[in-house]
């Protein structure tokens, strides 16, 4: 099934085995970077890792008879469901209690596979804040119609017809009725575009949307403007040029487009704050190094991160504590472990410590920074 919202995440997250552990696998299907060939060795690699790591874990035989089929159908899953044009996807399976989901996804993941009690949904959750739920409204002087944008998926909400009055020309010498019906005309599409704006309200009411799209010809977006209830002018993010007459198609290409810019822009901004923070030499910190020191001290306020940048490093058995290359904790001298991804580590530790997590995609400025850097809480 495909990722749809919070809601089915939670319930997700609500499923628990007394008697078993649940296997969590995600992996990138992006077809636009990586070939399908790639995607399958990615694929079979993670799961032969997950089985070197089942077999050294101190388990029940039930639980290890359960944790091998949720891996043989994941390789199943896999030879069978790499021809969908998503860009990822999620497992969730606890075989000993028959439990299956697999979820479609509309942004790549980092690639791996969790044993656990419950399903690990952090991944969901950074996908889903993506992502925006879009009203697009779009008004012209006839009609009006509006729809619902979502995770790259458009459905229409609602129409509304304008009947322009008709009247006859004939009898006028001095131009005084043409004037007085043009008026008249005028008086009736500022009350559809008023109405419109009243039932972009109903809309919103209804449907709780974050953002809204404008689409209108430029004369009427400042009576519009007036129009729109105070909530809708704050989560008015952009005008498109599309009018109601248009294909959904189009429609949704230029909502997405304005939606991935406006992230962008956001993200650059992040970017540029860490930036100017560390060049002045205040609250910031970059690199992997420095950023995990500052994690282990839960001194980050703000985790940003390049998204899916991944490095191997250490953590400290006792105090788990993460390292770069640490192969004794400089905090209670026990021998470091290894770990794949001490960046992931990175962001569950950020999690835990109730630090913000933003992912930059690449390219970017970060990338001159070691990919990594954070915001810090107080001055050290
Ligand atoms: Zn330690």
């Amino acid at each position: 099934m495909k990722l749809l919202d919070r809601q089915q995440m939670e319930s997700l997250s609500r499923f628990k085995s007394e008697k078993f552990l649940t296997t969590s696998f995600f992996l990138n299907t992006d077809k636009g970077h990586l070939s399908r060939k790639e995607i399958l060795v990615a694929a079979k690699n993670l799961i032969t890792e997950a089985r070197t790591r089942m077999d050294g874990l101190d388990l029940g035989k039930d639980i290890k008879a359960s944790l091998c089929r949720d891996l043989d159908n994941i390789t199943d899953f896999c030879s069978q469901n790499m021809t969908s044009n998503s860009q990822g996807v999620a497992v969730f399976s606890c075989q000993g209690e028959r439990f299956w989901e697999d979820i479609h996804l509309p942004h790549p993941p980092r690639n791996r596979i969790l044993f656990d009690h419950n399903p690990y949904i952090r991944p969901l959750s950074q996908i889903l804040g993506r992502y925006h739920r879009i009203c697009v409204f779009l008004v012209g002087r006839q009609s009006a119609k509006w729809y619902s944008v979502l995770m790259g998926e458009i459905a229409p909400l609602d129409t509304l017809a304008n009947e322009l009055p008709v009247h006859d020309k004939e009898g006028d010498f001095d131009g005084t009725s043409v004037r007085r019906i043009e008026r008249h005309v005028e008086a009736h599409v500022h009350d559809h575009y008023k109405k419109a704006s009243q039932r972009t309200f109903d809309l919103f009411k209804k449907e709780k949307f974050d953002w809204l799209f404008l689409g209108c010809e430029d004369g009427f977006f400042s009576d519009l403007e007036l129009f729109l209830h105070s909530y809708l002018r704050d989560r008015m993010k952009g005008r498109l040029k599309a009018k109601p007459s248009d294909r959904d198609d189009k429609v949704l290409k230029e909502a997405v487009d304005l939606e991935d810019q406006l992230n962008k822009a956001a993200e650059e901004e992040i970017v540029r704050r860490l930036v100017a923070e560390l060049e002045k030499g205040g609250l910031a910190v970059s690199g992997v190094k420095e950023t995990l020191r500052r994690l282990n001290q839960v001194e980050v306020q703000t985790l940003v991160v390049t998204h899916n940048f991944a490095a191997t490093g250490k953590i400290c058995p006792k105090c788990r504590f993460l390292y770069l290359d640490e192969a004794v904790c400089p905090s209670c001298q026990k021998a470091t472990g290894p770990v794949v991804d001490v960046v992931d580590e990175a962001i569950e530790s950020a999690f835990r410590s109730h630090a913000e997590v933003k992912h930059i995609t690449p390219p970017s400025k970060l990338d001159h920074y070691g990919k990594i850097g954070a915001f810090l809480r107080y001055k050290v």
